[in-house]
């Protein structure tokens, strides 16, 4: 018998997951998607053959991802099966040069080495410090419930921190250990997803080199949407009733409970609500202005990360050259990251990415064609 009729609002990854899990807990859960696909940010397309991931496309730290499957019952290879990429990715230099990114750890040490003096010892030694950050992101904080500030103090974590010197940038962090310019882009790199300049970003996070160099660049068959699939399939088979192409407009709230959710001039009774939307957008736009918890001057002054720009692109041949990832970093890195974060604008000579999933996945593009995704 179900308990409490609960709403998830968004059918994006993290809207998914939680209607499964809180479906496996015997709640009674509706989710409601404004699109008419599911996946949010990770929705797929497809057209004249050929099948875009329209947002994310780097698949790292498998076995987070398979302890959330294992959360719910569920086995990940019983939806869709993990192949690791070799090389990891290429990175594109000035006039034409590469460097393949190897998964295996001697072949990477043998190109540290190639790539400055003494190149495999330093990074053995900045990647163990990696490992100690990753374990304290992913051990100590990752699995506490964000519910007081309190559970940020944990003296273990503390000490090690301060030990590693975490609140310095991982720029300067990088450069203290590595002398070599490629090394250096290749350890500033992983930062970038965190949406700023690795000058601003906490060595914390070289936690993300540990998990690009050691832990590897996985591709689920099929696709990245493999994993929004595998989730519509478990909310379905636990019972969650799915509305596709229909948005929550507002909150029905008296004092602090919720009533209801206007949806489209009716109203959807429920009894709870968890909103996997953006923030800012359902703070400001449902909530009813009294429980609001910041104002629009508040909102106003925060800094949020910058959007992108995408080409889903489908070509009628091969493309020699590329790898399933490809980081072009042919331009200089400073110079792009002055322009969108300090003086916001387009960049002249701007740094970009391709993925090519049919360099590895033949089923994205017809045969003898190119899916690439800049
Ligand atoms: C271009 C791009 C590339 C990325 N690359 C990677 C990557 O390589 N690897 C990686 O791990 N992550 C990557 N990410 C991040 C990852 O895609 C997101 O963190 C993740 O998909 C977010 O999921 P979510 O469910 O939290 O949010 P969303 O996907 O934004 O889902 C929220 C959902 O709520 C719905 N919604 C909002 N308001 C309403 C409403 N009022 N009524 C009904 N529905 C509503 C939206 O339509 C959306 O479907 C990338 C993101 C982008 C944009």
């Amino acid at each position: 018998m179900k308990t409490t009729k609960t709403t998830v609002i968004g059918g994006g990854l993290s809207g998914l997951y939680a209607a499964c899990y809180l479906a496996k807990k015997g709640v009674q859960v509706t989710l409601i998607e404004k699109n008419e696909t599911l996946g949010g940010r990770a929705r797929a397309f497809s057209e004249k053959g050929f099948s875009f991931d329209m947002g994310p496309s780097w698949y790292w730290m498998p076995e987070l991802v398979d302890e959330l499957f294992n959360d719910l019952g569920e086995k990940r290879e019983n939806y869709f099966r993990l192949k690791q990429l070799e090389p990891s990715y290429r990175v594109f230099w000035k006039n034409g040069e590469f460097t393949d990114i190897p998964s295996n750890m001697s072949a990477l040490e043998n190109l540290f080495n190639e790539l400055e003096e003494n190149g495999s010892v330093k990074l053995r030694k900045f990647l163990k410090d990696a490992q100690v950050k990753y374990e304290i992101a992913t051990k100590d904080f990752m699995q506490n419930p964000g519910l007081s500030w309190f559970e940020l103090i944990n003296w273990r974590a503390l000490k090690n921190a301060l030990k590693l010197d975490v609140f310095k940038s991982v720029e300067s962090d990088v450069a203290k250990r590595f002398k070599s310019e490629k090394a250096r882009a290749i350890l500033n790199f992983p930062v970038l997803f965190l949406g700023e300049m690795p000058s601003r970003i906490p060595s914390l996070y070289t936690l993300m080199n540990y998990v690009d160099l050691e832990l590897g660049t996985w591709y689920p068959e099929g696709g990245m949407h493999a994993l929004v699939k595998a989730l519509e399939t478990i909310a379905r088979k636990e019972g969650v009733e799915i509305i596709t192409g229909k948005s929550a407009e507002s909150f029905e709230m008296n004092e602090s409970n919720i009533s209801g959710i206007k949806v489209e001039n009716a109203i959807l009774k429920t009894e709870q609500v968890l909103a996997s939307g953006d923030y800012h957008f359902i703070e400001q736009n449902l909530v009813p202005e009294k429980f609001r918890r910041y104002s629009p001057s508040y909102w106003n002054k925060r800094k949020l990360a910058p959007s992108c720009l995408i080409f889903y692109v489908g070509v009628s041949k091969k493309i020699p050259g590329l790898q399933h990832h490809n980081l072009f970093f042919d331009e200089d890195l400073t110079a792009h990251g002055k322009q969108i974060y300090e003086n916001p604008s387009w960049p002249d000579k701007p740094l970009f990415y391709v993925s090519a999933t049919s360099v590895t996945d033949s089923t994205t593009a017809p045969e003898g064609c190119e899916n690439l995704f800049f």
